[in-house]
């Protein structure tokens, strides 16, 4: 009995570390691929990833098809339309090192009982995009968005001068249909000097910069004016083809030929590799060359050259099993530590930062990096004033590793963490256990303001447009402390706000009635957010979007959860009891709880409605999707979400326990398989009448 508690509570733990790992994981997707701005490194996110995939693996009961190892890149702007592409996109599986590379080689060896020829392509730091031409004229440009749906790009890559609005003649001939529409792909990239340029000119207008040429590209990819696309200058490399059935080529050599017959920019620096000693050159060679290119590149892309073999291996869920990408080693730097800032987090958390000599590294110029806590600067020996080394994993965010100490000054003291909150002058405190200092005032500003603008970010209440300045003014003039004092403002409050900077004439700007007419309306637009947005939206520790999910599930209204105790949360499956506790003293904290009653009495309903009259009519089925839903355009995960909301499961494989399979288009072997045990399959149109009619309608009923 005892062991078997144990046993629960070891997988629950495990199931909570899942579910925060895939929070985090989307997060930083997210700001990665939506907001091109993202907050950590690409190592350490590989690394999250890596973790997850292998904890997933170890416990396949936690398997979710929507899980960001299943999946590829991020979610789809909204403010683009929607283009499904002809056959998937699909990510790259990574080499970290010449060793892991080797490692691929040895299975394809294995594989084929011997080496098989590759082509070795730069990898190109940049954006993934795809070209449908129909009868040799562009009609979409796409980008990869989830692998399944891209964005519609296409005005914007019109202007871009390397690509063909029409295919040369001799490219025609290379296809096999020409009434069928050809999908190619490739990277669209912006080169180090265009980059140096628009920053250069952010600088000047104070706007923000871009962190490196890859956000910079996909940034101006994605823009809502073509205009500033065209200002942008980009380019292409083309090197890939959706369906190679279309072409007559029959490896990624010839195809590479008849892209260049088509008149596609191909990158030159490939090679056709027939031993694995000439791959290993040509990798080192490409580290060594890195430097002096126009443009950035992060490693080299192995593919195997037969479009044949290529069909043998197929794809994982998110990558080719033909393909990897060997990633270069991180580039590092030296520079000087000019001093240690602290910056104040949402919940209080004192973050020190080293301020740095500006340094180019890895493409980009760092002159600020985190140090995460006074731990992590204790364990790494630094003071300011010493010269430290600095590392980019070809990517955005700087690492400090450690001090040169044959270089540090005579009078370098070791650095102590201040203990009054630099923002708010209140004393600090460092809870047991705890690697972070806390500001614990509910009045600190520079946590208000964290605050606030976690309330209006995309993943919660999503208020568009209300961005760091405003909400920087709306504190400083006192209108605006916590979430709930955004509802008391009038449009008036909005349309009249000084910012913090004068026109050309000298004048104080306004907001204006335009920015603030929108912004009210956001604001009011908000409202409208389920419960569980709500409740991440507040900000309580621990607690990210699918946590938040699962506490509404289990409580489905405010009150409900205010009166849980710590042991009844923990008893949640995927909740903890760091969890538990720190939602319980959230909830019953007197001020917060002053902010709730306001939200409540603004009209937040703060229950969710489905769940409180208990419907969950799909309860006990678990379904399998499979194929294309075309008629109704949903993506798998977005139609699994239809069902898991009606009470299902949603599982990835069928078994004999799976109780439906839904079959859109072009499925193939779960159908098969669903055939085999006799598996009630439904089309997607009994699907959708399953959804329509919140169950399963008795004509259907297995
Ligand atoms: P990836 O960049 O590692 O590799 C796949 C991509 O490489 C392809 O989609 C393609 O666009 C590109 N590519 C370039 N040259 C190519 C060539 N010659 N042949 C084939 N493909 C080529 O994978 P990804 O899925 O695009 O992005 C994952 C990367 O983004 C990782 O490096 C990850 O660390 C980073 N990322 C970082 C954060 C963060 O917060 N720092 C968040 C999300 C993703």
């Amino acid at each position: 009995m005892a062991d078997s508690a144990q046993n629960t509570g070891d997988q629950q733990q495990i199931h909570q570390r899942i579910q925060q790992l895939r929070d985090e994981i989307e997060h930083h997707s997210y700001l990665y691929y939506v907001k091109d701005a993202p907050e950590i490194s690409d190592a350490a996110f590989d690394s999250l990833l890596r973790d997850l995939d292998k904890l997933e693996k170890q416990h396949p009961q936690f398997f979710d098809p929507a899980s960001p190892t299943q999946r590829v890149g991020g979610a789809v702007a909204t403010q683009f339309d929607p283009v499904r592409h002809a056959e998937r996109m699909y990510s790259l599986d990574n080499a970290l090192d010449l060793e892991e590379l080797e490692a691929w080689m040895d299975r394809m060896e294995a594989h084929f009982g011997r080496f098989v020829p590759v082509v070795c392509e730069l990898k190109i730091d940049g954006s993934s995009i795809a070209l449908t031409y129909d009868h040799g004229s562009l009609v979409t440009a796409a980008t990869r968005g989830d692998g399944t749906t891209g964005e519609d790009v296409t005005v914007n890559v019109r202007t871009v001068r390397d690509v063909p609005l029409q295919l040369s003649k001799a490219g025609l001939q290379g296809i096999v249909d020409v009434d069928v529409p050809i999908e190619v792909r490739g990277e669209i990239y912006m080169s180090k000097a265009s980059f140096e340029k628009l920053n250069l000119q952010a600088e000047k207008e104070g706007k923000p910069a871009f962190a490196n040429p890859r956000n910079a590209a996909a940034g101006s990819l994605r823009q809502k004016d073509y205009h500033v696309t065209a200002d942008r200058d980009l380019s292409t490399f083309i090197y890939a083809i959706g369906n190679d059935a279309q072409i007559r080529a029959t490896s990624q050599w010839e195809l590479l030929e008849w892209l260049k017959s088509c008149g596609f920019h191909v990158n030159p620096d490939v090679k056709r590799c027939e031993t694995r000693k000439e791959v290993l050159d040509f990798c080192k060679h490409c580290l060594e060359m890195r430097d002096s290119l126009a443009y950035e590149i992060d490693g080299v892309v192995v593919k195997l050259d037969s479009f044949a073999q290529q069909h043998e291996l197929g794809f994982t869920a998110r990558a080719p099993r033909w393909a990897i990408a060997y990633k270069f080693p991180p580039e590092e730097k030296t520079t000087l530590l000019r001093d240690i800032t602290i910056q104040v987090g949402r919940t209080g958390a004192l973050t020190p930062v080293a301020e740095l000599d500006p340094v180019r590294v890895a493409g980009s110029v760092v002159a600020r990096a985190t140090l995460h806590n006074s731990d992590e600067i204790e364990r790494k020996n630094l003071r300011i004033g010493d010269t430290v080394i600095v590392r980019k994993a070809g990517d955005v965010i700087p690492e400090v590793l450690g001090p040169i100490l044959s270089l540090r000054p005579a009078d370098a003291q070791p650095w102590q963490m201040p203990t009054l909150c630099p923002s708010c002058g209140s004393p600090v405190v460092r809870e047991e256990g705890e690697a972070v200092y806390r500001c614990v005032s509910l009045d600190c500003p520079a946590q208000a303001k964290e605050r606030l603008l976690h309330w209006a970010s995309r993943g919660a209440l999503d208020i568009e447009g209300m961005g760091e300045e405003i909400v920087g003014r709306l504190l400083a003039t006192g209108k605006v402390r916590d979430v709930a004092d955004y509802y008391t403002l009038s449009e008036a409050d909005l349309t009249n706000l000084y910012m913090d900077r004068v026109n050309k004439e000298g004048e104080p700007i306004v907001l204006g009635e335009t920015v603030g007419h929108k912004l009210k309306e956001a604001i009011d637009g908000s409202k409208e957010r389920p419960f569980a947005r709500v409740l991440f939206g507040l900000g309580i520790r621990h607690v990210g979007k699918t946590t938040a999910e699962m506490l509404v599930k289990a409580y489905p209204s405010i009150e409900a959860l205010t009166q849980a105790s710590v042991e009844e949360l923990s008893a949640i499956p995927g909740i903890g009891e760091v969890i538990a506790e720190s939602v319980h003293s959230f909830l019953a904290n007197e001020t917060n709880q002053q902010v709730i009653a306001r939200l409540k009495a603004e009209g937040f309903p703060l229950a969710e409605e489905a769940a409180e009259v208990g419907e969950q009519p799909l309860e006990g089925l678990t379904f399998v999707l499979t194929g294309s839903l075309v008629e109704s355009g949903l993506t798998r995960d977005e139609a699994g979400e239809k069902l898991k909301a009606l009470g299902a499961k949603v599982s990835g494989s069928v078994s004999k326990k799976t109780s439906y399979v839904v079959c859109g288009e072009a499925a193939g072997s779960k159908r098969t398989k669903a055939e085999d045990l006799g598996v009630p399959i439904l089309t997607e149109r009994q699907f959708l009448r399953i959804v329509d009619e919140g169950g399963i309608p008795s004509d259907l009923s297995a």
